[in-house]
C-alpha cells in the first residue's frame, strides 16, 4: 500500500499566493512568509519571517508561510 498524500508541518493548506513582486518589509528579499498585523500585511523573507516569527504570532491575525517552496526549487 502506498501514499502519496505528505502532511504539511503545521497543517495549513498550501496555496501559494505570494509571487516574485512580494517584498520583504525589513530587507527587500523575495517574501515568503505574509502576516496579518491590525489589517495590514506585512511581508518577510524566510530570514526575517523566521527571525520575527516569535513575535509577529503573538500579534498576527492571520500567518501565511511559504517558505516550503523554498526546498521545491532548491
Ligand atoms: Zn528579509
Amino acid at each position: 500500500m502506498t501514499t502519496l498524500s505528505t502532511p504539511t508541518e503545521n497543517g495549513a493548506v498550501l496555496e501559494y499566493r505570494l509571487t516574485a513582486m512580494d517584498r520583504c518589509d525589513s530587507c527587500g528579499a523575495q517574501a515568503y512568509i505574509a502576516a496579518e498585523v491590525n489589517g495590514s500585511e506585512l511581508l518577510f523573507c524566510a530570514h526575517h519571517g523566521r527571525k520575527y516569527e516569535e513575535k509577529l504570532r503573538a500579534v498576527a491575525t492571520t500567518w501565511h508561510d511559504e517558505t516550503a517552496r523554498l526546498s521545491e526549487t532548491d
